[in-house]
């Protein structure tokens, strides 16, 4: 059998977490991507930078510029250093600078049309030199949020960026995020001066002008309080406009044999939280097992696919919820048709569930069990539905399997069962200190009511 031929389109934070993955693994892998088109500045977390060390994309996380971050939101105004900012191009670069270092073939083009079939893709591509045709037996579609959609889309809120960049005078980072009537605003100064700033609307808002307007707009909206205390004297007359879609989508069907989406194009969330990069990397970082079982143990693609599908949906209402309490924490604008359709959106299930052991369960579910998909007993609850299999290690049923047998014995109405597992506290014993103070933190974080040994 000849090695199959993976081609990425899309050289971003998930593109380039999964072809660096696939590399690792020994696959032959082409990453076939444009540049971004316009200026952005981004802020990270902490988290991101260690999710982008752990995708093995080092030179990603040096541009990283950290800074502190003051948030007015809600009336009350916050400091806290929690950000580091990163201008797109120099990140972007930095990316394929990490992949080339991996020995990951990067093409640059503008992917034209993908023609695909159950067995290959034909892609027409247009390089500088003039257009190309490639073929892959397995595609990664990783195009972010240019990705096409298909009609099975799932989509939040019709949400718009609208962003001005201009050149001020050199200073320290910082990045700064208020609320507004109709929208929310953040802001960032780069060390060379550079000045940043992105309001997020609804595209149905009424404050929202023609597009000859939308610069004298954006401008009497820099004048806010915080914004011009922030770009202290940077009027930023001339200042470049730029729009970006931000409103949440997640594409129907995640994958197939021979595909999958991952990143953006899967599931993108709204950027208020800050938390696209960190989004996209989950999921890329999940993929190449998923990848790698569907090339070499197509008798498991269901179990993979099953994997894949459920996390990013999972994902995408986590993220949803969680942006959704963050706009009702904002009451100054509850009327405002911005904030109404998005602090109750996508649903009023709550983003957290109570701990409460006699709501764990056993299933079996799919797992990254090594460089593959594999199939294992997990504890399964309101908050985590997808189980959890282990700790450092220790699988997790077997021990709440035996709690839960316990438990029923003690129970005066329960009927205690013939075959009982070994016992919870047996299995505690048996392992080092810090490991089983870990799985009783755990336990106990799940409810479990009682002492343990
Ligand atoms: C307004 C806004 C603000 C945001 N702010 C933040 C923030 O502060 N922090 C944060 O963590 N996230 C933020 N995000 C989210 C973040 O940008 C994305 O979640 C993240 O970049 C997704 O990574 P990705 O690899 O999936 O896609 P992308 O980073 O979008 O990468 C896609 C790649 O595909 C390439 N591509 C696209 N189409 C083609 C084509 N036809 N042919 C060839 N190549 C193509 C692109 O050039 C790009 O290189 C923001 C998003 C928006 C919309």
């Amino acid at each position: 059998m000849t090695a199959p031929r993976i081609v990425v389109l899309g050289a971003g934070p998930a593109g380039a977490a999964v072809a660096r993955a696939l590399a690792t693994l020994g696959y032959a892998v082409t990453v076939v991507s444009d540049k971004r088109r316009f200026d952005a500045v981004e802020g990270l977390s902490l988290r991101v930078l260690e999710g982008l060390r752990r995708a093995g994309l080092f030179r990603a996380t040096v541009c990283a510029e950290p800074c502190a971050r003051t948030t007015l939101w809600g009336g009350t105004t916050q400091t806290v250093n929690a950000e580091f900012l990163v201008d797109r191009h120099a990140f972007d670069a930095a990316l394929r600078e990490d992949l080339r270092e991996a020995g990951v073939e990067i093409v640059e083009a503008t992917v034209r049309s993908v023609q695909s079939t159950p067995c290959t893709h034909d892609l027409m591509i247009e390089t500088a030199d003039g257009p190309l045709s490639l073929n892959a037996d397995f595609l990664v579609e990783a195009r972010g949020r240019l990705a096409p959609l298909m009609r099975d889309a799932t989509r939040g809120p019709q949400t718009l960026s609208l962003i001005n960049i201009w050149q001020g005078a050199p200073g320290a980072a910082a990045s700064a995020m208020e609320s507004l009537q109709d929208g929310w605003a953040w802001m960032a100064r780069l060390p060379d001066g550079r000045c940043y700033w992105q309001m997020t609307l609804d595209v149905a808002s009424e404050e929202l002008p023609q597009r000859d307007a939308l610069l004298a707009f954006c401008t009497r909206m820099r004048r806010s309080p915080l914004a011009s205390a922030f770009f202290s004297g940077e009027t930023g007359e001339h200042a470049l406009l730029h729009a970006r879609s931000s409103t949440a989508t997640l594409c129907g069907r995640a994958g197939a044999r021979n595909w999958l989406r991952v990143g953006d194009a899967a599931m993108a969330a709204d950027p208020l939280a800050g938390n696209g990069i960190l989004q996209s990397l989950a999921s890329a970082l999940e993929a190449p097992a998923v990848i790698h079982t569907l090339i070499s143990r197509p008798e498991r693609a269901e179990l993979a696919l099953r994997f894949h599908q459920q996390r990013i949906e999972h994902l995408f209402m986590h993220f949803a919820r969680t942006g959704r309490d963050f706009y009702a924490l904002e009451q100054r604008f509850g009327g405002s048709p911005f904030w109404q359709a998005r602090s109750h959106w996508p649903d009023d299930a709550p983003t957290h569930q109570v701990p409460d052991f006699g709501q764990l369960a056993i299933a079996r579910a799919p797992v990254i069990d090594g460089d593959l998909i594999g199939e294992a007993d997990v504890v399964v609850s309101p908050d985590q539905p997808l189980g959890v299999w282990h700790l450092q290690g220790v699988p997790l049923a077997p021990i709440v399997q035996a709690l839960m047998h316990e438990n029923a014995r003690e129970s005066p109405h329960e009927n205690a069962q013939d075959n009982a597992p070994a016992s919870a506290h047996e299995a505690l014993k048996s392992l080092d200190a810090d490991t089983a103070r870990m799985i009783r933190q755990w336990l106990v974080a799940q409810g479990y009511p009682h002492a343990l040994v």
